[in-house]
């Protein structure tokens, strides 16, 4: 099985390398819209919305003809140019076949690239490097690229898997590299004995079905007021003026700074699940969950947060050879796990207790068993039963009721 995953590093190239790299990402830009440009032309004369590979290398000839600027771009850097613009025409298509289907969606036909709209290159195969060297009695790993020439990246996990391209990008005067990866491995099937069910936790970060819990990390709650703070400042200053455009920065900048820590938070809990013994996992599936009922920061940081964390932890599963399984989320905090029986409970309430047989648990603990149950049951989003009679089910249930009476439980009901 392959899988393609991808790693993000801050790079620091210095003064001369930034102006490289920011002429590079120019450049690309323009030649994209002269493409675009040429593209539109031929179809007028052609009628064909096609464009094929032959098609864009009679193009790009013109156009590198018409501008000798544009070969500075590394002849594989162009060449990637013109995956964008099939990808951008693919979205077009794509789009209006869904509208034609009846989807209420926004069509538009591939745009010109505006400043600042256009802020990164890719590197196909090759015109890339890494480095280890010794500089100051440091290990220092340096990232040497055609065209732009050599910085240091901060390889802050190691890369396993064969790299396949390289993106370099500016984001908010910073510059990262994306490689994307290629996994070629052999998995085998883990045998289901200890499946979990993972529930988004209201006071915790997750709840596991065994009664397991997930603290929250710290940096969430400091990162919401900043957040909000510079999102103020925004809406308080001058559309246009230099002063927004200041606070936009830094509003990017804590973003950004969130996302670093966030991304550390998952990478050890994420590890920490798949070595802990499961051998699968449940959680719900957030496409169904309706998102957009709280548009309050401190909630998107979650939910982003949250569905970084379930990519992650699938990819690890799966690497390992465990199953994972999405399920519809409805309901799961109001069911009985235990009897199946629908109750009413308010966001306050931390316990579950039901009035049909007298389960009772933490609230989260009990909605991951829910979901742990609907997985096992193997339909996902049916109503599945905590009556089922799976071996594998009953397992985690009785190691849950051991953990039940170590089980915290404190009050509010505050959202990441
Ligand atoms: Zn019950």
């Amino acid at each position: 099985m392959d899988s393609i995953r991808t790693y993000r590093f801050r790079i620091y190239p210095d003064t001369k390398r930034q102006k490289e790299i920011d002429e590079q990402i120019e450049l690309a830009r323009l030649l994209y819209n002269k493409l675009l440009e040429k593209a539109k032309n031929e179809y007028q004369k052609t009628k064909d919305f096609e464009v094929k590979k032959a098609t864009f290398n009679r193009l790009l000839k013109e156009a590198l003809a018409e501008n000798k600027d544009f070969s500075r771009i590394y002849s594989q850097t162009r060449q990637n140019i013109f995956v964008r613009l099939q990808r951008a025409y693919q979205n077009f298509f794509r789009r209006v076949k869904e509208r034609k289907g009846g989807k209420k969606v926004r069509v538009g036909f591939p745009r010109f690239k505006a400043k600042g709209r256009y802020n990164s290159v890719t590197y196909p195969q090759f015109g890339f490097e890494i480095e280890r060297i010794r500089r100051n009695c440091r290990k220092v790993n340096i990232l040497h690229v055609s065209k732009i020439g050599s910085m240091q990246v901060e390889l802050h996990r190691k890369i396993r898997g064969i790299i396949k391209t390289l993106t370099i990008k500016k984001e908010a005067g910073r510059y990262y590299a994306t490689f994307s990866i290629i996994n070629e491995m052999e998995t085998q099937n883990v045998e289901n004995t200890f499946p979990v069910g993972i529930d988004m936790g209201l006071e915790t970060f997750a709840a596991l079905s065994d009664g397991r819990k997930i603290q929250k990390p710290n940096f969430a709650r400091r990162a919401e007021k900043r957040l909000s703070h510079w999102q103020n400042v925004i809406a308080r200053r001058q559309k246009g003026s230099e002063r927004r455009q200041k606070a936009k920065l830094r509003f990017e900048r804590e973003w950004q700074h969130v996302n670093n820590e966030s991304n550390d938070f998952i990478q050890k809990t994420t590890t920490e699940l798949v070595e802990s013994g499961y051998t699968s996992f449940a959680f719900e599936d957030l496409r169904i969950q309706d998102m957009l009922k709280n548009h309050r920061f401190a909630r998107s940081i979650g939910n982003a947060v949250w569905g970084r964390f379930m990519q992650v932890l699938s990819y690890k599963a799966e690497e390992a050879g465990m199953r994972v399984v999405k399920v519809d989320p409805r309901g799961t905090s109001q069911t009985c796990s235990e009897c199946g029986f629908l109750n009413s409970l308010n966001l306050s309430e931390r316990v579950f207790a039901c009035w049909k047989c007298g389960y009772h648990n933490d609230r989260d603990v009990n909605a991951a068993r829910n979901i742990l149950n609907r997985a096992t049951a193997g339909h996902a989003g049916s109503h599945a039963r905590g009556d089922l009679t799976s071996t594998v089910q009953q397992v985690s249930q009785a190691e849950s009721l051991k953990r039940e009476h170590t089980l915290e439980i404190s009050g509010g009901s505050s959202r990441l």
